[in-house]
C-alpha cells in the first residue's frame, strides 16, 4: 500500500492521519471558497429565481450518498439533514424544531418546499447497501414511508405546499428511483437518458398530486440525474470506479454542514438529532474500528470532527461554539467507553461554520 495504479484521491485514504486532516480542512477550505465566490453565487440565485420550490432532503450519513452531484445541482440548493441510516423521528424535538423552522421559512418567503425522503441501496450486492437498516432496502423503504406519513401528519395531507416524497438512491450506479404512493416507480437507471424529453409526461404520470410548479422543480434534478448517471456508467466502463470499496471511512463527523465532503467512504456523517445521541456515534465508531482491524485504512489514527452550523454573529456564533464543544466532548466519551482502543487514536477537531460563507472555523484546544 498504496498501489501504484491508485489516483491521488485513493492514495490519501493511505496517508498518515496528520496528513489526511489536513488534506481533509484544505478540501473544507476550498470548497468554502468555491462556495462564496461570484461565479457559485450568482450560479445559486439564478438557480432559485428558475426554481423557486425550496428543496429538503432526508438522508442516510453514508457518505456515498450525495444529491447534490449525482443531480448536478449546485452546492447550496438542496438543504441536507443526515443521520445514520437514514432514521430520522420528527418527533424527535431538535430535529422537529430544526426541520419545522426549515419549512417556514421557506413557506413565509412565498416557497413551495419538497422533502426528498431518502433510503440507499446497491443493485450489484446487498452488502453494498445500508449498514444502518442491516442491508435490508425493505426496511429502509418501509421506514421512510413512516417519515412520510409523519411529515403529512405535520405539514397536511393535500401536500399542495410542502410534498413528502420517498426516493430511492443506487450507489452503485448513483440513480433514483422516485416511488408513488401507489406503488409505481420511476427507477432513473432504468431510463433510455437520451430520451429526456419524455421524463416531464413520466413524471406527472406517476406524482399527478404534485404541484405543477414543483413538478417543474424536481424535473432539472432527473435530468441533472440521467446525465450523471452516464458519466458514472462511463467512468465505469474505462475502469476508473471501484465499487468494491465498501467502508474506509476514518472521519466521523457530528453536527451540521459537511456538504463539502464531496468524496465517498471517507465520512460517516451524524446529526446532532436523535435524543439518543451515543447510539449513531457508536455505530460510526464501529464501523472506523473495523475498517482499522481489516486493514481497509491506516491504523494510526481517525478524525472526530465536530461542526454546528451559525448565521448570526454574537450569540448564535458563541452559542454554535457551546454546541460543538458539547458535542465533540460528548461523541469522545462515548467512543472512550465503547471502543477503548479506537479512542487511544482519535484526533479531535471543533469546529463552527459560518453558514452563508461556508467557512470552516477552527476553535483553539480549550486550556484545562
Ligand atoms: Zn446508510
Amino acid at each position: 500500500m498504496p498501489p501504484n495504479h491508485l489516483s491521488a484521491a485513493d492514495a490519501i485514504h493511505h496517508a498518515p492521519i496528520a496528513e489526511r486532516i489536513n488534506w481533509l480542512l484544505e478540501l473544507a477550505r476550498r470548497h468554502g471558497e468555491a462556495f462564496r465566490g461570484p461565479d457559485a453565487w450568482l450560479a445559486r440565485q439564478r438557480y432559485q429565481a428558475r426554481h423557486p420550490t425550496a428543496i429538503a432532503a432526508l438522508k442516510c450519513m453514508d457518505g456515498r450518498i450525495n444529491l447534490s452531484v449525482a443531480t448536478q445541482t449546485p452546492a447550496g440548493i438542496l438543504m441536507p439533514f443526515r443521520n445514520l441510516g437514514g432514521m430520522f423521528n420528527l418527533g424527535w424535538p431538535h430535529l422537529g424544531e430544526i426541520l419545522t423552522q426549515h419549512v417556514m421559512d421557506m413557506v413565509r418567503a412565498g416557497r413551495r418546499v419538497l422533502v426528498l425522503i431518502t433510503y440507499h441501496w446497491s443493485r450489484g450486492d446487498p452488502q453494498r447497501g445500508c449498514a444502518g437498516f442491516h442491508y435490508n432496502r425493505a426496511a429502509s423503504q418501509d421506514h421512510a414511508w413512516a417519515i412520510r406519513a409523519q411529515l403529512s401528519h405535520l405539514f397536511g395531507h393535500d401536500h399542495a405546499t410542502v410534498y413528502p416524497l420517498v426516493c430511492g438512491f443506487e450507489t452503485d450506479q448513483e440513480a433514483l428511483v422516485l416511488h408513488s404512493t401507489t406503488g409505481a416507480t420511476l427507477d432513473l437507471a432504468e431510463h433510455p437518458g437520451h430520451q429526456s424529453e419524455t421524463l416531464e409526461a413520466e413524471l406527472a404520470a406517476l406524482l399527478p398530486d404534485m404541484p405543477a410548479p414543483m413538478r417543474a422543480d424536481l424535473l432539472p434534478l432527473l435530468r441533472g440525474n440521467l446525465a450523471h448517471i452516464a458519466e458514472v456508467r462511463a467512468r465505469a466502463a474505462a475502469g476508473q470506479r471501484e465499487l468494491a470499496i465498501e467502508h474506509r471511512e476514518w472521519v466521523i463527523c457530528l453536527g451540521r454542514g459537511f456538504d463539502f465532503l464531496h468524496t465517498p467512504n471517507l465520512a460517516l456523517i451524524v446529526g446532532p438529532y436523535s435524543p439518543d445521541l451515543a447510539h449513531p456515534i457508536r455505530t460510526a465508531a464501529h464501523i472506523i474500528q473495523s475498517n482499522m482491524d481489516q486493514g481497509r485504512i491506516p491504523d494510526d489514527g481517525f478524525l472526530l470532527l465536530a461542526s454546528v452550523p451559525y448565521e448570526q454573529l454574537g450569540v448564535e456564533r458563541a452559542r454554535a461554539e457551546l454546541k460543538a464543544r458539547f458535542m465533540g466532548d460528548f461523541a469522545a466519551d462515548v467512543i472512550a467507553q465503547a471502543y477503548p482502543r479506537l479512542a487511544e487514536r482519535m484526533h479531535r477537531r471543533t469546529a463552527v461554520l459560518d453558514w452563508q460563507a461556508r467557512r470552516l472555523e477552527l476553535l483553539p484546544t480549550p486550556v484545562a
